[in-house]
């Protein structure tokens, strides 16, 4: 049994591990890194170079899990892809609007061999994967049940986002589980996971909250009357508050505030979202009814009413008092909607520019977080700096679980083995020494990059 870790360095990057079990090599997750480009978004596929791949796994539809699928599936025509239904539909959207953005990163960073793959591409991709059921065992051939039984997978609910899954793989008399991204904590709309709580050898774990206690005292529902009430201070001042999100997971999660603002008569106020997210929005209220989730009868695009701004419209749409400005990228990359109406707010006080999940610290949306008013900041380095002047704010909504969840499910299953994976090193490094003190008979693992080891 053997595991390489196909990411480039130990962070969230291009997520992507390769496990061969049972006479079947398999690529667990084939993700773009969200801040890189060229060939360091790519996850680093020269260990299996020459190998001939049987199934590609995916267990969401986040860029760093599934945003270079069209590429791997390139260079391994014969390898099946499985995911959800759920993920599938998300996917293809976000490949597609991936190939825009990489066209648009050609002409501005001169990239020559962008995009990385195209439209139609894409389509051939997509229509090749085979959608998967949860808690339903099937074989790296596409069947349900096996006919070749030396390697079987699960696809486990990871409560993470629309579709998300955590992977649980049998082979050699072996169970091993990987997490994928996870929470264990209920969401607005989404519901906790629901994993497998026993008879796991090997965990392949995610550790993005690693080097983050959960603040004392912390509860969603007192995090969300803290969202609300900041809200309402901006729109006393007469500003408009700008909430950066990712397209997939926090938007609907933010939605599904709104409308409780509103339900509980807390609050009421038009919303904007970007096009990517609306699309990604509609295919949650599609999957409404089929999906585990909070809130199933709630239809978001119709229930909270966006207007829906793109790359031209945001251009002439003026920053209105009164307004909550929900747009894409979550991390403020340059370019993308976040980004251009941000550079408005920065310097006027009224305003408020209030971050509800993860960014990177070198990112704009993390510059701009840890800054203090009055101080200088490059939003993007195509423009000129700017002194931040409008009101910031940090809010707790993790769509991942806390690093207490992680170590209480790590001690309930029980494994012999923990590979510890998408978490920054200090996140990692936290984890690994907690786990090494509470599970003493256990092996606990920071695979390195690119290093094929024994399991
Ligand atoms: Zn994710
Ligand atoms: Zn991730």
């Amino acid at each position: 049994m053997k595991f390489i870790n196909l990411t480039r360095h130990t962070e969230i990057g291009a997520n992507s591990y390769y496990f061969e079990a049972g006479g079947r090599r398999l690529i667990l997750d084939c993700g773009m890194h969200p801040k890189d480009v060229g060939e360091n978004a790519l996850p680093n596929w020269k260990p299996i170079d020459g190998q001939t791949i049987d199934a590609i796994l995916i267990t969401h539809a986040h860029q760093d899990h599934i945003g270079t699928l069209p590429v791997l599936m390139r260079h391994q025509p014969h390898a099946r892809v499985f995911m959800t239904e759920a993920t599938s539909e998300i996917g293809s959207l976000l490949l597609h609007n991936s190939v825009n953005v990489m066209t648009r990163q050609r002409e501005e960073l001169g990239l020559t061999f962008y995009p990385l793959f195209g439209h139609r591409e894409s389509d051939r991709a997509i229509a090749q994967w085979h959608l998967c059921r949860y808690r339903q065992p099937y074989t790296t051939s596409g069947n349900r049940v096996g006919d070749d039984g030396a390697l079987t997978f699960e696809f486990w609910d990871a409560g993470h986002v629309l579709g998300s899954s955590g992977i649980l793989l049998r082979a050699e008399g072996r169970t091993i589980f990987y997490t994928g991204d996870v929470n264990f904590d209920d969401q607005t709309i989404m519901q906790s996971a629901i994993f497998p709580q026993s008879d796991i050898d090997v965990l392949i774990m995610e550790c993005t909250r690693g080097d983050t206690p959960e603040p004392a005292g912390w509860s969603r529902d007192s995090e969300e009357k803290k969202l609300a009430a900041a809200i309402d201070a901006t729109f006393s001042r007469g500003g408009c508050a700008l909430i950066p999100v990712f397209a997939l997971g926090k938007t609907q999660e933010a939605f599904g505030m709104f409308y409780e603002f509103r339900r509980q008569q807390q609050l009421d106020f038009p919303v904007y979202i970007g096009g990517l997210s609306s699309k990604m929005t509609e295919v949650y209220d599609r999957r409404a009814n089929q999906a585990r989730r909070q809130w199933p009868r709630l239809q978001l695009m119709q229930d909270v009413a966006p207007f829906v701004l793109n790359g031209q419209t945001i251009n002439d749409s003026p920053a209105r008092p009164g307004r909550v400005y929900a747009l894409s990228s979550g991390m403020m990359t340059p370019k993308t909607l976040s980004n251009i109406f941000a550079r408005r707010l920065v310097g006027v006080p009224q305003h408020s520019i209030l971050f509800v999940g993860y960014a990177d610290p070198e990112s704009p949306g993390g510059i701009l977080r840890s800054a203090k008013s009055g101080d200088s900041v490059s939003l993007d380095p195509a423009e000129p700096p700017q002194t931040l002047r409008c009101h910031i704010e940090q809010f707790q909504f993790s769509a991942h679980a806390s690093r207490e969840s992680l170590i209480a499910y790590a001690a309930k299953v029980g494994p012999k083995k923990i590979l510890l994976v998408h978490g920054d090193p200090p996140a990692v490094e936290w984890m690994r020494a907690r786990l090494a003190g509470e599970l003493p008979n256990c092996d606990v693992i920071v695979p390195a990059p690119g290093v094929e080891m024994e399991l």
